[in-house]
């Protein structure tokens, strides 16, 4: 089988070959630090993840390089606005972002390199692009990047050209009136008194947005990359920029082998960003919702295409979720009384179906999607398995450990179901175990009514119960 991948660069799906055998140099524009992030950033995040994730599970030896954006125009604008300084918004909004990644089970990068660390290396790279005559400085002490020097990229990942963008140039693109062209793009812009600033050849300055990806990338990752991601908004200016001024830099066509980008997270079918106001951020999502629901909420879509959000959708992920979650629960409640061998039957056929659909559905650009819709079939079989039949403990471990290897992937199972009791209109082991000795007790007695009420309640909550000669078994619906 083979991993595939839809390439922006030539809008096609492709057959993945890195450019060194069992490396993947990776790099995945990071965040803007000027307030708590959203739930958009979150799925951007969790898709690269599963990416990297199952690039790694494929055997991969993956590098994966994500910036710190921490200085930038709306980070300067914010900390005029809150009275604070900009270094310290930064930080405490790094921070925050990285608790939020922490939380929503989203490896940590290789290297998270922030902007302000390399303001050197920026300036050099700089020089390097004026030397070669790619970009230029002007006597206010800016400095441009010539993009006439580059018009055979120019639509190279957006498709557009260049009449198209000087007809409709304005979102994203600088307006500097001291440009010689207006779609050159700044490198290093000169900063007021009042602003933060590094001292440079062109005066007291500070790097524009484009650059620190391609020196950062450089830096951490490799001249050449395997993989570059982001949202689908960075598609223009920012990653076509990185593109001429990478490739102006090093030489070396093309900067990155596979551009993959994210879909959008909309409220309401439009965009959530902090511009629109439209948003929630995670902070406030996690108060509702247990992280794994979350990421497992943003799974249920292919990551390039949009999701919409809304409350009810997230309670709609939860109660899937827990289909799932409850039929681990299910196996390792069957595992304490299960016999070593029992009437197996094909559960361990069953297993190494389901690792087979998980690879194909994976392979096929990263189809999270597919793959939740194959284990939801396979849940049910084992339930049917459990409830029906007699599986014996070797061949039930076999399915637990099925589980654990798909969720180094997807990485919402790991805490299993004992996050139940945060779902909404969940319950958790402890609940249930408490309100069936309670139902006990009121058997005993003799308050039928009681029992019964407690029955239909724990019903309600999708616990099932059944009364046996050993005492009562309980299990998820
Ligand atoms: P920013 O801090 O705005 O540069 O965003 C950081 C990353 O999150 C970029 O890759 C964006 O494309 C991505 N992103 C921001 N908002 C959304 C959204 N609503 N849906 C999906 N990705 C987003
Ligand atoms: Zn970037």
């Amino acid at each position: 089988m083979v991993l595939r991948v839809y390439n922006t660069l030539t809008r096609q799906m492709e057959d993945f070959t890195p450019l060194h055998d069992g490396k993947v140099n990776m790099y995945v524009c990071g965040p803007t630090v000027y307030d708590h992030c959203h739930l958009g950033h979150a799925r951007s995040y969790i898709s690269f993840d599963v990416i990297r994730r199952y690039l790694a599970y494929r055997g991969y030896d993956v590098r994966y390089v994500s910036n710190i954006t921490d200085v930038d125009d709306k980070i300067i604008d914010r900390a005029k606005e809150t009275g604070e300084n900009p270094f310290e918004l930064s930080s405490r909004f790094t921070l925050s972002f990285i608790e939020d990644m922490d939380k929503l089970n989203v490896q940590r990068p290789d290297v998270q390199p922030r902007v302000t660390e390399h303001i050197p290396e920026i300036i050099e790279t700089i020089k390097v692009l004026i030397d070669k005559k790619l970009a230029y400085a002007t006597p206010e002490g800016n400095v441009y990047y010539d993009l006439t020097r580059s018009l055979d990229l120019v639509g190279v990942l957006s498709r557009q050209t260049i009449d198209g963008l000087l007809e409709g140039s304005g979102s994203r693109v600088d307006v500097e009136k001291d440009k010689k062209y207006q779609l050159d793009f700044v490198l290093w812009k000169i900063s007021p008194e009042d602003e933060p600033g590094w001292e440079s050849p062109w005066g007291r300055g500070r790097p524009g947005w484009h650059i620190e990806c391609s020196v950062m990338s450089v830096k951490h990752g490799s001249e050449q990359l395997d993989i570059h991601g982001g949202g689908a908004d960075l598609i223009f200016p920012h990653h076509e920029a990185e593109i001429m001024q990478s490739e102006g830099y090093t030489g070396i066509n093309p900067f990155s082998k596979y551009w993959l980008h994210n879909g959008f997270l909309t409220i309401d079918h439009e965009k959530m960003s902090k511009s629109k106001g439209n948003f929630f951020t995670i902070k406030q999502v996690l108060e509702e919702f247990p992280s794994e629901v979350i990421r497992f909420f943003m799974l249920n879509t292919h990551y390039r295409n949009t999701i919409d959000f809304s409350e009810k959708h997230l309670e709609e992920a939860g109660r899937a979720y827990e289909r799932i979650a409850n039929t681990i629960s299910n196996i390792k409640y069957a595992i304490q009384n299960a016999p070593e061998n029992g009437d197996d039957f094909c559960l361990s056929e069953e297993v190494n179906q389901a690792r087979d659909s998980f690879i194909v559905s994976m392979d096929e650009d990263f189809n999270t999607r597919e793959a939740l819709a194959d284990l939801f079939v396979f849940a049910r079989k084992v339930n049917a398995l459990i409830s029906e039949s007699n599986p014996g403990k070797i061949a039930l471990e076999e399915v637990l450990t099925f589980f654990s290897e798909i969720d180094q992937v997807l990485g919402v199972f790991s805490e299993g179901p004992a996050t139940c009791e945060e779902i909404p209109g969940g319950a958790s082991d402890e609940d249930v175990e408490s309100m069936i000795q309670q139902r006990e007790d009121a058997r005993k007695a003799r308050d039928w009514d009681l029992a019964d009420a407690i029955r239909d309640e724990l019903k309600e909550k999708g616990i099932i119960i059944e009364d046996s000669k050993d005492g009562v078994r309980w299990r998820r619906a």
